[in-house]
């Protein structure tokens, strides 16, 4: 078993990109009202819902209605640039981080980002001789794994 570090840094606000070149590349027309949602989505980490980023982007740009946002969500979740996150309470979140990395969804519902390297533990370890057993037991191949971790929340 690797040795895990208990403690991480907190991670860093990402990196400025270029969003207008970032969404040319994805054939998605850069308007401002798009490029606000997108940064104030990229910026936070909560995973929120669509009325939750709503109440973000309002802050900096009080004309954008719901339907901008949920309709900006979709057009970024079409082309890749944004994930939707099925909540088992049956909300919808959002992360602009679009990378394979594993959430922890918490009592009091929050949904938290799995630190890098001790996702990649957690996937590498798999018992890869089951998947085997399963897959012969059904009859199919398993493509991929899809895990979310429950947690209880702490104060
Ligand atoms: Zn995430």
């Amino acid at each position: 078993m690797t040795a895990v570090p208990a403690r991480l840094p907190i991670p860093a606000p990402p990196d400025p990109i270029d969003t207008k070149a970032l969404f040319a590349s994805r054939g998605l027309r850069c308007t401002p009202q798009r490029q606000h949602i997108y940064e104030a989505l990229r910026v936070v980490r909560s995973h929120p819902t669509a009325e939750e980023l709503h109440n973000l982007v309002q802050r900096g740009n009080p004309g954008t209605s719901l339907a901008t946002v949920y309709n900006t969500l979709e057009s970024l979740c079409r082309v890749g640039l944004v994930r939707k996150l099925a909540m088992p309470a049956g909300c919808t979140r959002y992360d602009a981080d679009t990378r394979e990395h594993l959430h922890v969804v918490t009592s009091d519902g929050r949904l938290l980002d799995a630190p890098e390297d001790i996702g990649r533990l957690i996937l590498a370890n798999l018992p890869a001789e089951l998947f085997q057993v399963l897959e012969r037991r059904l009859g199919t191949a398993v493509t991929h794994v899809k895990l979310q971790l429950f947690a209880d929340a702490r104060e």
